[in-house]
C-alpha cells in the first residue's frame, strides 16, 4: 500500500505550506502527515483549473471518456490496495472499504459513458419565427467538497461528471481521509487527465481559503457532500457571487416495517441500511418504525444480528464493525444513546463504550419512545432506535416529521401498499425491501435539509453543465 501525502496542483506533486497528521482510528497512531496548502496555495490551483479549462473543455467527448474508462480500470485493478488506504484512515471494514472502492470506480465508468451522450435540441419555435437550438457547455471550474466518510465515492461522484462534462476541478477532501483521495487523484493522471484539470488542496484551517476561491469569479461551482451545517454555510458563501451548488447533506433516514413485512428479511435489510459503513452513512437507517404486530421478532431479530458481529480492528480478519472515524465522533454516538437512555430508552444490546484505545462503539439496539430525542438526530453510527407503530399513517407522520429528506425505507409483502407508502414519503429516495439502492446509475440526492441537486444517474452531468438555448432566425 503506497502512500501519496502530497498535494496535487497543476499537473505536479507538491509538499504544501503545512503538515497535517493522519490517523488510524483503530489505534491513535500516525499514519501519514499530509500536506496542507496555504490561502496562495489555494488560489495556484484555480490559476492552474483557469489555464487548463478551455482546453479541457474542447477535448473531444471520447477523449474525455476514455481516460474516465481507463480510470475506472486501475481502481478496479488497485482495488486492494485502495480499499486499505481507505480502512486505514476511515476505520470501515475491509469489505466496507472494497464495496466502496468498487462503487466509487462505478462512477467513472458510468460517467465515462455519459460523456458521449449530452443531449440536445433543434426545434420549431411554435410561432414559426425561428429554430430553437438548445446546447451544454461545461459549467467551468469547480469546487469539489467531501466528507470522511465515503473518501473514495463522494470524491468520484463529482470528479467523474465533471470531467466527463469538460469541467477543470478543485478537489478539497476532509482532513481525516485525505490519503484516500490523492491516491485516486494519482489514479486520474495515470488515466492521462491533462495538468491542471484535477488539483486537490487541503486548507488549514479550511473557512477561510475556501471563501476566497468561492469570491474568486472564475469559479462557477460548487458541488458539496457532507452535513448540512456547512451545506448551509457554503450556500451563503456562494450567494454573494452566485456561484452554482449542488448540495448532498445530512439525512435522518426512516426504516418502517409494516406489519406485513417478511420479518427474516427486514432484519437483514435493516443490517445493511443500518451498518453499512458502521452506521456512518448519510442514508444509514436512523429511526426504526415498526409495526406492533411485528416489532417483538423484529427487535429481537435486529438485536441477535447486532450482538453477533465481530467488532475489531478494519484490517483484521472477520472484523465486521470497526471503530468511528474517531474518538470525538465515537464520544458524540455515546452521548446520543446516554442521552436517549435518560430520556427513557431501553437498551435490547450493546449501549457501553468498550474499555480501550481507538474509537469503538457496540453495535447497539434501542426501544425507545416515539418522541425521544435521539430520533431528532443523524446518529451517524451503529446505533438502532426501534419505535412502535400503530398504523401505516402513523409511520408516514412520524417519518415525514424531519427536516431531512434523503432516503427512506419500506418493508411489506404488499407492493401496492409498500408504494404507497413511498409515495408518500417527503424524501429523494425509497428503498422497498431493500437495504441499498445506491446506484451510479440513479439520481442520488435529497429533499428538504437533505440537499440540493442529484448525483449519479442521468441528472449527475447536468450539475455540471450550463444549458445554452441558441434562437436562429430562418
Ligand atoms: P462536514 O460538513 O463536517 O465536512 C464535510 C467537508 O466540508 C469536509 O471536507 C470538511 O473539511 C469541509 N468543511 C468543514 N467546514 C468547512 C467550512 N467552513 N468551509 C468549507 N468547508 C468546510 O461533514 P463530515 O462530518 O465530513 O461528514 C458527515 C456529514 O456528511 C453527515 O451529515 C452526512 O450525512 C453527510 N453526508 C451526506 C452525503 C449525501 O450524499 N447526502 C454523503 C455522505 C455524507
Amino acid at each position: 500500500m503506497a502512500i501519496i501525502s502530497d498535494l496535487y496542483i497543476n499537473g505536479a506533486w507538491t509538499k504544501g505550506t503545512g503538515r497535517l497528521p493522519v490517523y488510524d482510528p483503530s489505534d491513535g497512531s500516525v499514519i501519514a502527515e499530509v500536506a496542507t496548502s496555504d490561502e496562495a496555495l489555494c488560489l495556484a490551483a484555480v490559476d492552474a483549473a483557469d489555464a487548463a479549462a478551455k482546453s479541457w473543455a474542447a477535448t473531444a467527448p471520447r477523449v474525455r471518456g476514455e481516460i474516465l474508462r481507463r480510470a475506472y480500470e486501475l481502481m478496479i485493478a488497485e482495488v486492494d490496495s485502495l480499499a486499505e488506504i481507505v480502512t486505514r484512515e476511515n476505520g470501515k471494514v475491509l469489505a466496507d472499504a472494497r464495496n466502496e472502492i468498487i462503487y466509487a470506480a462505478e462512477f467513472f465508468r458510468w460517467f465515462s459513458e455519459e460523456a458521449v451522450r449530452i443531449n440536445g435540441e433543434f426545434r420549431q419555435a411554435p410561432s414559426g419565427d425561428k429554430r430553437i437550438l438548445v446546447t451544454h457547455q461545461p459549467v467551468g471550474i469547480s469546487l469539489l467538497i467531501t466528507p470522511w466518510n465515503f473518501p473514495a465515492a463522494m470524491a468520484t461522484r463529482k470528479l467523474g461528471p465533471a470531467l466527463a462534462a469538460g469541467c477543470t476541478t478543485i478537489l478539497k477532501p476532509a482532513g481525516e481521509t485525505p490519503l484516500t483521495a490523492l491516491a485516486i487523484v494519482d489514479i486520474l493522471n495515470r488515466a492521462g487527465v491533462p495538468a491542471g484539470v484535477v488539483n486537490v488542496i487541503l486548507p488549514v484551517p479550511t473557512g477561510p481559503s475556501i471563501s476566497k476561491i468561492l469570491h474568486d469569479p472564475r469559479v462557477r461551482n460548487l458541488s458539496f457532500t457532507g452535513s448540512t451545517e456547512v451545506g448551509a454555510l457554503l450556500i451563503r458563501e456562494a450567494a454573494d457571487l452566485v456561484i452554482r451548488t449542488s448540495m448532498e447533506l445530512g439525512g435522518n433516514a426512516p426504516f418502517i416495517v409494516l406489519d406485513d413485512a417478511d420479518v427474516a428479511a427486514a432484519v437483514s435489510g435493516a443490517m445493511i441500511a443500518k451498518m453499512r459503513n458502521g452506521g456512518a452513512a448519510c442514508t444509514s437507517a436512523n429511526r426504526f418504525y415498526v409495526a406492533k404486530k411485528v416489532a417483538k421478532e423484529f427487535t429481537e431479530g435486529m438485536s441477535a444480528a447486532m450482538a453477533g458481529l465481530k467488532v475489531a480492528s478494519g484490517l483484521e480478519a472477520g472484523a465486521q464493525l470497526g471503530p468511528s472515524v474517531s474518538v470525538k465522533e465515537r464520544n458524540k454516538i455515546a452521548a446520543l444513546v446516554d442521552s436517549a437512555i435518560a430520556g427513557g430508552g431501553k437498551v435490547a444490546t450493546g449501549g457501553v463504550v468498550p474499555a480501550g484505545d481507538g474509537a469503538f462503539y457496540p453495535a447497539t439496539v434501542l426501544t425507545v419512545a416515539k418522541d425521544n430525542d435521539i430520533l431528532n438526530n443523524e446518529i451517524f453510527g451503529p446505533v438502532a432506535p426501534i419505535v412502535i407503530i400503530e398504523s401505516d399513517e402513523e409511520a408516514i407522520e412520524l417519518a415525514n416529521a424531519s427536516p431531512y429528506g434523503l432516503i427512506s425505507y419500506v418493508y411489506s409483502q404488499d407492493l401496492r401498499r409498500a408504494l404507497r407508502v413511498a409515495e408518500a414519503m417527503e424524501s429523494g429516495m425509497v428503498a422497498i425491501n431493500r437495504g441499498v439502492i445506491s446506484d451510479p446509475a440513479a439520481p442520488f440526492g435529497g429533499y428538504k435539509a437533505s440537499g440540493l441537486g442529484r448525483e449519479g444517474g442521468f441528472d449527475g452531468i447536468h450539475e455540471f453543465l450550463e444549458k445554452k438555448y441558441i434562437g436562429v432566425e430562418i
